[in-house]
């Protein structure tokens, strides 16, 4: 018996560092939602107890170092499960990119066993044993949009952004988001993004208001390093892009555009010039579908 499982991307509408707290971590808030670009889970039932992992990509460790395994071996300890799983990871989200795709992979495989091994856990115990894995693996458990707080754990859900394209450009590097973190000077943060005012817009459904207010406090500290992030921005923005941002700790960055023909000049104007270019839907709810079902081989 197999399950397949999305594991969607999401962007930052926002990302505000508040402060750093007593304990080393960061004080964030930030809304995020859901993009319609997705790695595929398989989670394959096995008789032995062992979890055994392998990707489609060579970019992702296929060892008890992914974060999908992780995410299984934490959940067979607590709860005392005997059974064991294969995890196969379709890769298609750009690795270390900003777009919390190992967050999500593991996201993806919490839901899933909980399905395959029938836990019986709610989205919200799920998402608490997440926590212990990685700040953006709660978000991803719900996935849709919500307001994150705290490390990033404490989730406000939103309605979704009203639809549009999403078009992501990664240049050809990745960036280590504690790296970024580490080189972030709270106290030098210029430019806050108003989390309340975005939090309005999607509410009233503005898709001008949720341009205005884009904003993430890290895009300055990655463009310093990698000056490339700002070049890509200027060149969406005279592609038409409506409003463009670095989506976490980087590099992605995406523009938001209403229509499709509009998104794919994005993606011809930006081939070449990038690593990776995709236009995909802003989707802003959990995906649904025939993907979302047990199989039986
Ligand atoms: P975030 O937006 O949550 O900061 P990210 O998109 O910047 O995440 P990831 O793609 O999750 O970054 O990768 C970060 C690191 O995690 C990489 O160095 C990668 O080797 C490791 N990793 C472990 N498991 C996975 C996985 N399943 N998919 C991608 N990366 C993984």
């Amino acid at each position: 018996m197999y399950i397949s499982e999305k594991a969607p991307a999401k962007i930052n509408l926002t990302l505000d560092v508040l402060h750093k707290r007593p304990d080393g971590y960061h004080e964030l808030e930030m809304v995020m939602t859901t993009v319609d670009l997705a790695d595929r889970i398989d989670l394959i039932h096995t008789s032995h107890s062992s979890i055994t992992l392998e990707s489609s990509s060579g970019l992702v460790p296929q060892d008890e170092r992914n974060l999908a395994y992780r995410a299984a071996a934490l959940l067979k300890e607590k709860l005392g499960v005997k059974d064991g799983v294969h995890i196969y990871i379709h890769k298609h989200i750009p690795v270390a990119a900003g777009l919390a795709g190992g967050s999500s992979d593991a996201a993806a495989t919490l839901r899933g066993l909980n399905r395959l091994w029938n836990l019986g856990l709610s989205d919200d115990q799920l998402a608490e044993i997440g926590a212990e894995i990685g700040s953006d693996v709660p978000f991803c458990v719900h996935a849709g949009t919500a307001v994150a707080r705290g490390r990033g754990e404490i989730l406000t859900p939103l309605p979704p952004p009203p639809p549009c394209w999403v078009v992501l450009a990664k240049p050809g590097h990745g960036v280590s988001t504690a790296d970024v973190f580490g080189r972030l000077q709270v106290d030098q943060i210029e430019k806050h993004p108003s989390t309340e005012a975005m939090i309005e817009a999607i509410q009233n459904r503005d898709y001008e208001e949720i341009n205005k207010h884009l904003g993430n406090v890290l895009e300055p500290v990655t463009m310093e390093m990698h000056p490339e992030v700002r070049k890509i921005k200027e060149k969406m923005l005279q592609f038409g892009a409506d409003g463009v941002l670095m989506s976490g700790s980087g590099p992605t960055v995406f523009g938001l555009v209403k229509k499709e023909a509009r998104a794919k000049r994005l993606v011809n104007g930006l081939k070449g010039f990038c690593g990776q270019v995709f236009a995909v839907r802003m989707l802003g709810v959990r995906y649904q579908g025939v993907l979302d079902q047990i199989r039986t081989k």
